[in-house]
Parts: structure tokens; C-alpha cells; sequence
């Protein structure tokens, strides 16, 4: 917690203990969870979308999934893992904050998931955290089911700062992943059924809201 998050706090009930031992738990595992400032932006620009369903590409351990599900009672929220220890501890998570009714958690590789079979028809707000050299695979794949006038959310777009870095000074074994994350970049800002926003906030946040035909 920085001296903002702090200052922040004290206005505030403290954080429960489950999302405390989360944010332990993913500490100690090297689960990249979105940073508290990340998550603080993003959650509030849910609250201006109202979204009521979304749909969550990367759930790790559950923690982005039941922070949405906790700020917003209506919603509900479908989540892709493929990883299955993490899938699992997320289970056990959504399962002790008592939210298995709204957060509905599919054990998959969201690139091979059959949608159609597995998903709603469509949602209002798709999150994409999962592997950063696919975005634009998942994005083409999972934007379709979102409205017109809704929204797409994509964390980590500044890979804590290797986007800044000239490719050869990206290590090699991430330097495609760098290129592929950057190409998707220019791809969206460029796309022309969506209105896209690139938020200097946590780790890089894009919003790219879909344009009403
Ligand atoms: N959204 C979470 C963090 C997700 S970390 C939070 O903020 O709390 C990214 C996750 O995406 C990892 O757990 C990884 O296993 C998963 N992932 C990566 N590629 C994936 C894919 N193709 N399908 C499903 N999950 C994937
Ligand atoms: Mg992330």
C-alpha cells in the first residue's frame, strides 16, 4: 500500500480479511493480481458503465472476479482460467466469500473454449488479463459478445514498462510477447468499431468502448 492507498483507507472499512489473504497468498505464489491502484481506477469506471454482466478472460486466483462481484451486487461474472492450481484456489475463494451464485468460474483455455456453448450471449463489460501476447486473439475472439455501448477493459498494456524499451532491450525470451502486445496495441487504436482509451494507470489499463451501429 502506498501513502495514497493508505490515505485513502482511512476513510473507509478496512479491507476483509479474505482479499487481505489473497493479496498474500498471491505475493507469496507470484500470481499477478492487478494492482490495488489498477483495480481502485478500474472498479470505478465499472461503477460509471453499470455493467451487469461481464466476462473475465485470466481469473488467476478469483481476486479481480470477486472484487467486481463484491462493488457491484447485481452483476454477474463468467471467468476463463486454464491454470488448474490457480483455478482451484479460486474456487475455494469464490466459495469462502460466498459468491458461487454470481461468479461463475470455467476451467479452460480461453483460446480453444467453445463460447457459444459455454458462454452467455453477450456481455457488457469483457476484462482481458490473460497471456499478453494473445490480447488481439482474445480479443477478436471474445468482443463479439459485447454489446454496443459496452466495454472493453485490458490490463497490463505497459507490461511494467518493457513497452518502453527498444526491442533489443527486451529480454529475448520475452521480446515476441513485447512485439505481439505492442502490434495489438496499435491494432486497437486504429480499430474502427470501438472508441479506445489508453489509461497511464496501473500497469497500463485500455478501455475500448464499442461503438453503437
Ligand atoms: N485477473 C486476475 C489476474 C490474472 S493473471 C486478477 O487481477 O486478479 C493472468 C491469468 O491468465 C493467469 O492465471 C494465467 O494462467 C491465465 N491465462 C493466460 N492465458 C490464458 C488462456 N489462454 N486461457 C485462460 N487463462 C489464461
Ligand atoms: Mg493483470
Amino acid at each position: 500500500m502506498n501513502n495514497y492507498e493508505a490515505y485513502i483507507a482511512t476513510f473507509g472499512q478496512e479491507k476483509e480479511a479474505l482479499l487481505q489473504e489473497m493479496e498474500q497468498y498471491a505475493k507469496e505464489h507470484y500470481v499477478p493480481i492487478m494492482e490495488s491502484d489498477g483495480i481502485a481506477t478500474f472498479i470505478g469506471l465499472l461503477a460509471l458503465q453499470k455493467p451487469t454482466k461481464i466476462l473475465e478472460i485470466g481469473s488467476a486466483i478469483g481476486y479481480s472476479a470477486i472484487r467486481m462481484a463484491q462493488a457491484f451486487p447485481n452483476a454477474t461474472i463468467t471467468t476463463v482460467e486454464r491454470d488448474v492450481e490457480r483455478y482451484e484456489k479460486a474456487v475455494e475463494y469464490i466459495e469462502r466469500a460466498a459468491l458461487t451464485d454470481r461468479i461463475h468460474i470455467i476451467e479452460a483455455d480461453a483460446l480453444a473454449l467453445d463460447g457459444d456453448a459455454h458462454l452467455e450471449e453477450s456481455y457488457d463489460a469483457l476484462f482481458i488479463d490473460a497471456a499478453k501476447g494473445q490480447y488481439k486473439r482474445f480479443f477478436e475472439k471474445y468482443a463479439p459478445y459485447v454489446v454496443p455501448g459496452g466495454v472493453v477493459y485490458c490490463d497490463n498494456m505497459f507490461m511494467h514498462g518493457a513497452v518502453l524499451l527498444a526491442d533489443e532491450e527486451v529480454p529475448r525470451r520475452r521480446r515476441s510477447m513485447i512485439r505481439k502486445l505492442k502490434e495489438f496495441t496499435t491494432w486497437v487504436m486504429a480499430h474502427p468499431d470501438f472508441k479506445p482509451f489508453l489509461l497511464p494507470i496501473g500497469d497500463g489499463l485500455l478501455i475500448a468502448i464499442k461503438k453503437e451501429t
